[in-house]
């Protein structure tokens, strides 16, 4: 293999990198007492939220009136805007709890339009699922399909198939469209194409992640997405809701709520946010929301881990990347989670893959000890992501009282990024003070009494289900 030349000793770098990780350790390391203070806080804000006064956490009602019972059936389409692909699926609920049949297409989201017009947007939303329709229908004469939309932002709901978008999150900054209902101008798209499909539910990602998971795992209590975005929906019992008590429903009956956990202290109490979390809020469409999600979601992974190395290329005591021109790691948002993944992966003696990235990417070459800086800072952001994430978490299981519960999680950096499973569950287990598992043995081998698992597919499977939970309660009358 090639020795890379400036691959030497610490001697080709003008600074003590040691001193220098030693800082970053002590800036991004949250430990178990200041997370089981976060937790705390998060709980008094969970409450907040389902006040009638509200608080920062949304805790917004979806209207998704309880589990599954396993007897749902029938066709259905799922519509899945997330932050980076456009899903269409279309879906058959089998008689029993039993295999799905699923035929599905995936469309690029153009990044032009998070930043584009709202015709725009639901203009090539329809035109993607007419797409769809005259692919796997080619000819056929259809009934309207229902549909279930997983709209993953934050929406005021009065009744399932209607949501008023709150703010736009993720980088999504299109006028005309916060504080406004988003299903009109959705429908007026889908009817100028005369595309055969009727809006049932707008659902949310985490709903439709907690409804997928339960219906397969009745100890599923928690739906969260760790991705792009971050955030989590529970079952709660209508009676626990303040903000609803003027609709008279029954206590006992349980709604999903879709916490919007990502908005957790915005007013900037608990959480250690360090010079570059500052930097990226303030540079974000958003400044000031979603405080909590720019410290863990994956759309601002790396974007951390690049304001740190610019910073430290700047500090005339640190000066990495000395002589070097680092036009390239300059650009904002040019570097995204899986750039953090891939070194965290890279075999740690040589960090070969490490440097032939920064090298063919950057424009940089790294002399060993910067690449361990790198690794050693991919580790602390990603660690700190996880173990942030588990407050919220922790927060939901105490405020439910639950001794045990399985969670559904879903997204990309729960599924890609290395280690991130293990180090939410470490983190869980420190906050509830857990030692050993429910069954006595140690923990970490799949016995900890709250586990996050990998869900079943929410926006595509748990929005059918919840369009058919929702067509049923509309033929027995309930809405
Ligand atoms: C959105 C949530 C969504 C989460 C995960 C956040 O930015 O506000 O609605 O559930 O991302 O996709
Ligand atoms: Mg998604």
């Amino acid at each position: 293999k090639r020795k890379p030349s400036r691959r030497g000793s610490m001697a080709d770098v003008p600074h003590d990198i040691k001193q220098e990780i030693k800082r970053l350790e002590e800036l991004f390391t949250v430990d178990t007492a200041k997370l089981k203070g976060i937790t705390e806080h998060f709980i008094s804000e969970l409450a907040k939220g389902l006040s009638k006064e509200g608080g920062s956490i949304p805790m917004n009602p979806t209207w998704c009136m309880g589990f599954p019972t396993g007897h749902e059936t029938g066709t259905f389409l799922a519509l899945d805007m997330g932050g980076t692909n456009l899903r269409v699926c279309e879906i058959r609920l089998p008689e029993e709890v039993g295999e799905f049949d699923i035929i599905q297409s995936k469309y690029h989201m153009p990044e032009e339009l998070k930043t584009g017009t709202a015709d725009e947007l639901w203009g090539y939303i329809a035109d993607c699922l007419q797409q769809f329709i005259e692919y796997h229908h080619e000819g056929e004469r259809l009934d309207k399909l229902p549909l279930g939309f997983t709209f993953s932002y934050p929406a005021t709901q009065e009744y399932i198939d209607h949501g008023i978008l709150q703010r736009w999150t993720k980088g999504f900054d299109i006028d005309g469209v916060e504080g406004k209902d988003v299903v009109p101008p959705f429908q007026a798209a889908v009817a100028e194409r005369n595309i055969p499909i009727r809006l049932t539910a707008l659902i949310n990602d985490t709903t439709g992640t907690l409804i997928a998971s339960s219906y397969t795992d009745s100890e599923m209590k928690i739906g969260c997405i760790f991705g792009t975005g971050c955030n989590a929906a529970y079952m709660e019992e209508c009676g626990q809701i303040p903000k609803l008590e003027h609709m008279k429903l029954d206590p006992k009956q349980p709604i999903a709520i879709n916490c919007e956990w990502g908005a957790f202290d915005n007013e900037h109490q608990v959480l250690p946010r360090t010079q570059y979390d500052i930097i990226i809020d303030k540079d974000s469409p958003r400044p000031g929301q979603q405080s909590f999600e720019k410290m863990i979601a994956g759309l601002y992974l790396g974007e951390l881990f690049r304001l740190v190395l610019v910073d430290l290329n700047e500090n005339p005591n640190v000066k990495i990347f000395h002589g070097q021109d680092i036009a390239a790691l300059k650009k904002p948002y040019s570097l995204d989670a899986s750039f953090l993944s891939d070194i965290e992966n890279d075999p740690y003696e040589n960090l070969q893959e490490t440097y032939d990235r920064f090298k063919t990417h950057l424009k940089i070459e790294c002399a060993r000890p910067e690449l361990e800086l790198i690794r050693r800072l991919c580790e602390l952001i990603g660690t700190r992501a996880a173990r942030l994430s588990a407050c919220g978490v922790a927060a939901i299981c105490k405020k439910k009282g639950y001794e045990t519960a399985h969670v559904g999680a879903d997204g990309s950096v729960f599924n890609k990024y290395p280690h991130f499973k293990q180090r939410g569950a470490a983190a869980l287990a420190e906050i509830l003070d857990w030692t050993v598992g429910r069954d006595g043995k140690p923990l970490g081998r799949g016995h900890d009494p709250v586990e996050i698992l990998p869900a079943e597919d929410g926006s595509g499977v748990g929005a059918a289900l919840i369009a058919a939970l929702t067509l049923k309660r509309v033929q027995e009358g309930s809405y």
